[in-house]
């Protein structure tokens, strides 16, 4: 009887060989693709996302893609195991994909769940004990297979009950990528622009803007998250802030996340980025946010200034003056 596995696949370099490894030993396999705001690599041609879709379809399977959802940033709050260096979860995330990664082989009648992950490669979620535990916490014992480093560990369900043959799994571990590098050309493996997948959460430069979203939310969503890799922010209110775009693409992507009651401005005499200003606009607020916007323009240190406000679909003028300078700007800014 042929077994039907759920593989997490990233679309990067190792959750790839896993899926040939197995599909080479005729299991049948179902894609899982998880996207969330914090992903480096969905830029505008190839992101995880199309990466996982395009391996999928490389190898005929199917696949589902999930986001993840206002739980998970719950979950980047205030993780069980802790942050790494940065405000990554790694472990309580892999808990979470991979309880996703079981409700989901329950639903499909699939009989296990395998990875790409590499003891040892990662300092935090693939240590051996972390991969335990990780395995313990997601409710899948014995029913979690990683098929790249499964000699190092004791034999899985699927192999004892001779579901894989696994003479025929690795036994890769470390840090070095060289034995996969080796194992995608025995394998025929190509195309993996993405080989170890990206994530904000552990750049420290991020971790600021991360936290000052957490703090300065009421209600934690998505869009606050999303919105991290635009612009230069600034915080100029306990519920305010202002997002200035580097470019026409951030300005247009910007003018749409604004919502009801939240205001876009642009200086009015000449070249000018957008400012999004994000949640409570008093009009105290916008003047400020108009200040820093000038900062962007080539509108001249001290004199007066006219800026666009357009709110709720309706436009106003604002009458300033360019009066910030930069040292003031940079203190607002995340
Ligand atoms: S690097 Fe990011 S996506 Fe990967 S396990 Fe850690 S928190 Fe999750």
């Amino acid at each position: 009887m042929q077994r039907k596995a759920i593989a997490l696949l990233s679309g990067g370099l190792d959750s790839t060989l896993a899926v040939k490894v197995l599909l080479d030993q005729g299991i049948q396999v179902e894609a899982l693709n998880f996207t969330s705001p914090f992903c480096t690599c969905t830029g505008k041609n190839a992101g995880c996302k199309s990466e996982a879709v395009r391996v999928a379809e490389e190898f005929k399977i199917p696949i589902k893609v999930m986001h993840k959802g206002a739980d998970y940033l719950e979950l980047i709050r205030n993780p069980k195991h802790g942050h790494g260096k940065g405000m990554n979860p790694c472990i309580d995330c892999r808990i979470f994909l991979l309880k996703k990664a079981k409700e989901y082989m329950q639903e499909i009648g699939a009989d296990f769940v395998f990875t790409g992950e590499v003891l040892g490669q990662r300092p935090m979620s693939q240590r051996r004990d972390t991969l335990r535990t990780i395995e313990r916490e997601s409710g899948l014992e014995g029913l979690l297979l990683r098929p790249l480093s499964a000699k190092h560990f004791n034999p899985t369900i699927p192999e004892q009950q001779g579901w894989v043959d696994r003479d025929k799994l690795l036994s890769i571990q470390g840090r070095s990528r060289k034995e996969q590098f080796e194992l995608a050309a025995e394998l025929d493996v190509k195309n993996y622009p993405c080989p170890a997948g990206g994530c904000l959460l552990t750049e420290l430069s991020f971790v600021g803007k991360v936290r000052d979203v957490f703090d300065h939310s009421d209600q934690l969503n998505l869009r606050d998250f999303r919105l991290l890799k635009l612009g230069r922010h600034f915080r100029i209110g306990d519920r305010t802030k202002v997002i200035v775009g580097r470019n026409e693409a951030e300005n247009e992507l910007l003018e749409r996340a604004v919502q009801p009651g939240e205001a876009m401005l642009r200086w009015k005499e000449g070249m000018s980025p957008l400012a999004a200003v994000m949640g409570v606009c008093s009009e105290e607020l916008l003047e400020r946010a108009a200040q820093i916007l000038l900062r962007y323009t080539k509108a001249e240190p001290g004199a007066g200034a006219s800026i666009s406000v357009v709110r709720d679909a309706a436009e106003v003028e604002l009458r300033t003056v360019n009066a910030l300078d930069e040292a003031a700007v940079e203190a607002l800014r995340l």
